[in-house]
């Protein structure tokens, strides 16, 4: 037998959202990814940098991917020592808990929430705690003070939808002995974000991914702002090259382009209000959402049901095995057209 660490051994693995092979043929909303193609500007700027022959590609890229540290620190207010780009963020989640929670170190998140935090902490033998979440979308049981190594709230809850105060993020963060990281890969699609009080507290970390609201998940792009001493930290233990020269060049080009960003942004508002109000019609419990996802019941509370019913019609949601959840679906909002199809699609399945 070759000689795994224990906790790989044991360890299931995360399964990511289902990739049919043949894509076009499908309406997937399973992924939250956008519908709508990145910024032209940002296509743009992948060819310059692909240039006619491809020559660039020969070289590394910037090791410390500065020109989107200084792109992102202009548009959130900070300055670039407060950056870090990423290889999407979920690299950002595994290197903070590589930086923070050693083997046996505890970290903690809310259930439900994103399950890859569980995967990365078996990874690095790190032990995990859930806080459930009571009616009023509050953490139960939340002690005066959290003594774990780090905690990982997302804002807007996924695969819930709903946002917390910020007043109580910043009580959390008060509350936290280590690092509250609050993971914003939603937060494009909301009315407020944390990013205030990274400036206030040293333990507040907030990531963003470029997967969803610019439109690239194809590319593999976040970035975290936090502390520089934070920053500092997850730049010693990142891969030197950790994006490449296509990725660098697109993320600039897509936080520069906050035009293209705000409207895409606003249709997939626009678009989310019109399908909840079309579910309730056809009867569906649905939690208000600020992300680009509804968490929606039928009135059979038979999640399975209505996948199966969908997934014939060639339509994909995300449909969880937990029992918490399994009496819903996610479903991403897709373009206006995508939505009515799957309103349709729920009519017929009934
Ligand atoms: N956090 C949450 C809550 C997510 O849903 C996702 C996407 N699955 C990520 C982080 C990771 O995003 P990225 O594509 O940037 O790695």
């Amino acid at each position: 037998m070759i000689p795994l660490r224990k906790n790989i051994q044991q360890m299931a693995g995360y399964v990511p959202g289902f990739q049919p092979p043949d894509e076009a043929a499908w309406i997937k909303l399973n992924t939250n990814e956008n519908p709508y193609p990145p910024s032209p500007k940002v296509v743009a700027a992948i060819l310059a940098e692909l240039g006619g022959d491809g020559g660039n590609l020969r070289k590394y890229p910037d090791a410390a991917s500065r020109a989107g540290r200084v792109a992102a620190g202009k548009l959130y207010g900070f300055d670039p020592s407060w950056v870090i780009m990423a290889n999407g963020s979920d690299e950002l989640l595994n290197n903070l808990i590589r930086a923070f929670a050693g083997e046996e170190e505890e970290i903690a998140f809310v259930h439900p929430s994103y399950t890859y935090y569980a995967t990365l902490a078996e990874i690095q033998g790190a032990r995990v705690r859930t806080f459930g979440l009571t009616e009023k979308w509050e953490l139960a049981d939340f002690p005066a003070r959290y003594e774990g190594k780090l905690f990982f709230l997302v804002n807007p809850n996924a695969p819930l939808g709903f946002t917390y105060p910020l007043e109580f993020i910043e009580n959390l963060a008060q509350r936290c002995a280590g690092m509250l990281v609050v993971d914003e890969a939603y937060a494009d699609f909301a009315d407020e974000n944390a990013l205030a009080l990274v400036k206030k507290y040293e333990n507040v970390v907030v990531t963003r991914t470029f997967s969803k609201s610019y439109c690239l998940a194809g590319m593999r792009l976040g970035l975290a702002v936090a502390r520089p001493e934070v920053i500092a930290a997850l730049d010693k233990i990142r891969d030197h090259y950790n994006l490449d020269r296509l990725a660098q060049a697109a993320a600039t080009a897509a936080l520069e382009d906050q035009a293209y960003f705000a409207e895409c942004v606003r249709k997939i508002r626009e678009t989310r209000a019109w399908f909840t109000g079309e579910l309730r019609v056809l009867g569906y419990g649905v939690i208000p959402s600020r992300a680009n996802f509804v968490f929606a019941t039928p009135p059979d509370r038979n999640g399975k049901r209505v996948y199966d019913g969908l997934y014939q019609r060639k339509i994909l949601v995300r449909h969880f095995s937990d029992p918490l959840l399994a009496e819903g679906l996610r479903i991403s909002i897709g373009t206006r057209e995508e939505m009515e199809r799957t309103i349709e699609a729920l009519r017929e399945i009934g």
